[in-house]
């Protein structure tokens, strides 16, 4: 008999893998994210988003999106709220190192990303499992006060003040047991932005969490 039987407990039902055609629509989708890091985002949004919404901040196109929709789909319990300015980031603006041309919008003359994300999510047929919000994180926050979530992922602005709003925006939203996860963690300057493993590495620290494992760039953190 398993323990968790022995001490009366019922068993979680084990998380399917995330359907073959979501995970490639997924890396079809322009995004930064590895496959790892999003079956990772998947299982942990498949086993959170039964007890409260999951959030991201930087949804970009949709791959991240797409794998963290596709595990609450999987959970039967709750969306996830997408919340991102569309508007790229300092990066991806004209004559930057991510600058894509095909995200510039002929009437704006402007970075946008909302066509792309809304596109990504009808066609993984997520609809009733996205929320997107399109404002900044700290705007988002502001407006929804009640949400309480079950994990949240932190892949927006990777500059000091923008990864520190983020933080103090959502990760006091967590429930017991809930997820903060943020991607981009470097630990070597040549790879990228510091930013982000400097804001992690500080919340680990803190009182109330333990972190739970490092996939590729993706850190997770459980709020204990
Ligand atoms: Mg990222």
């Amino acid at each position: 008999m398993k323990l968790g039987a022995l001490l009366g407990r019922q068993p979680l039902p084990e998380i399917p893998s995330i359907p073959a055609y979501l995970r490639e629509l997924a890396l079809r989708t322009k995004g930064f994210l590895s496959a790892a890091e999003g079956d990772r985002l998947y299982h942990l949004a498949a086993e959170s988003a039964r007890r409260a919404p999951c959030l991201e901040v930087g949804s970009f196109c949709g791959r991240s999106t797409l794998f963290l929709g596709a595990g609450c789909q999987a959970s039967g319990g709750h969306p996830l709220f997408a919340v991102d300015h569309h508007r790229g980031s300092v990066e991806q603006q004209p004559g930057q190192e991510y600058f894509d041309p095909e995200l510039l919008d002929p009437v704006l003359g402007q970075i946008s990303t909302v066509s792309p994300l809304t596109r990504a999510i009808r066609q993984a047929g997520l609809e009733d499992w996205v929320i997107p919000v399109v404002t900044d994180s700290t705007r988002a926050s502001r407006n929804l006060p009640a949400l309480r979530l079950s994990l949240v992922f932190i892949d927006g602005g990777h500059a000091t003040e923008d990864v520190d709003e983020d933080f103090r925006a959502w990760a006091p939203r967590l429930i017991s047991g809930g997820y903060l996860c943020v991607h981009d963690l470097y630990f070597d300057p040549q790879d990228g932005g510091q930013a982000p493993r400097e804001r992690f590495e500080k919340t680990r620290a803190e009182r109330g969490w333990e972190q739970v494992g490092l996939v590729g760039s993706l850190g997770v953190l459980r709020r204990c």
